[in-house]
């Protein structure tokens, strides 16, 4: 694996830190917590698809683009870093935005992601939910070849082979980075949505066999569907790498007991671990995917799945922006 042999701009800031939180690993009594800051990727407020998209906008480039097309839903973090990257890469983007949430508050509709979208001048085309994306985008694609562009497609969350290397990268400097620090990693813990994220640091701790085992909390789908989505991804990157076979089904886990109602929609223990992490650490996290995986992370502690003496990392995949959207619906008391 040589990750320098695919195109890649330079978008984020890296490495980013590996820090321990030693009071809220006190506050838990558990085991030491750490966190890999990938909020502090630095684009536009930064974020867990800055990575990928080093890799997905190199390759747009390369083919010729001048336009990419993507799609998210209204507090798109994909979306918004997107945006951001483009105009600092001087492309057009068409943005499809999916109403997923029902009934929107005015913060919603128009706070945190989606005002920095409008900010970046993306040109923004608001769909229902269960819309039918792929065709949708290669719609917005086919009008963009006929007035001349050259449009490229990004997949929601980036999360396809060539954006997945952004997380095996990202397995690569953290286990440097434990290393330098003396640090043994016992577990890894991370949101997981539209699968990129999981799938690429999977194949980057198989292919270096580090034994570490990646836990993704689940923010959307039930966990069958979640680990099948998570593999594919794994199977296809590791393939696109030269190091195909590393990824086994059972290295794939996912916990799904932590969505709630829904993607995006509040939970009580989200509610809490958002509390608790800024009012111990200084941290900020997200309603929709951070938030609800640190609320798997607390959950599982409390539960005594870890021993005290374990080093557990949670990576922090931002979208504290979003914060801003659920301004009236955080209970902070
Ligand atoms: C997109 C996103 C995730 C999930 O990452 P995937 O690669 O889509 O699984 C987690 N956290 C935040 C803040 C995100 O924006």
């Amino acid at each position: 694996m040589h990750l320098s042999r695919f195109p890649r701009v330079s978008l984020a800031h890296l490495p980013t830190p590996l820090e321990h939180l030693p009071r809220l690993t006190a506050e838990l009594g558990g085991p030491q917590i750490w966190v890999k800051r990938d909020d502090c990727t630095g684009l536009a407020t930064g974020g867990n698809k800055t990575r990928k998209l080093e890799f997905s906008l190199a390759a747009a480039i390369e083919e010729g683009a001048d336009t990419i097309v993507t799609v998210g839903a209204l507090q798109s973090n994909h979306v918004r870093q997107t945006v951001a990257a483009t105009c600092k890469l001087g492309l057009s983007c068409e943005v499809l935005l999916e109403h997923r949430v029902q009934d929107p508050s005015d913060y919603y509709a128009n706070s945190g992601n989606v005002f920095l979208d409008r900010l970046f001048g993306a040109n923004l085309h608001e769909h229902p939910a269960g819309t039918d994306f792929d065709a949708a985008m290669q719609e917005v694609a086919e009008e963009v070849r006929s007035k001349g562009g050259k449009p490229y497609i990004i997949p929601g969350g980036a999360s396809d082979k060539i954006g997945a290397l952004g997380y095996v990268n990202c397995a690569l400097e953290l286990l440097s980075q434990a290393n330098d620090q003396g640090l043994v990693i016992d577990h890894l813990i991370t949101a997981t949505g539209s699968a990129g994220t999981q799938a690429g640091l999977i194949v980057g701790l198989k292919a270096m066999n580090s034994n570490v085992p990646l836990l993704g909390i689940g923010v959307s789908a039930a966990q069958a569907a979640q680990e099948e989505k998570v593999f594919e991804l794994a199977v296809e990157t590791a393939d696109y790498i030269g190091a195909s076979g590393v990824v086994q089904r059972e290295d794939v886990v996912a916990n799904c007991d932590y969505v709630g109602d829904g993607y995006g929609i509040p939970t009580e223990s989200m509610n809490e671990a958002i509390i608790m992490l800024a009012r111990t650490e200084g941290l900020l996290f997200d309603p929709v995917y951070s938030g609800k995986g640190l609320a798997g992370m607390i959950d599982l502690i409390r539960r005594g799945e870890y021993s005290k003496s374990q080093n557990i990392v949670f990576l922090h995949t931002g979208g504290s922006v979003a914060l801003f959207a659920y301004a009236d619906q955080l209970d902070l008391t």
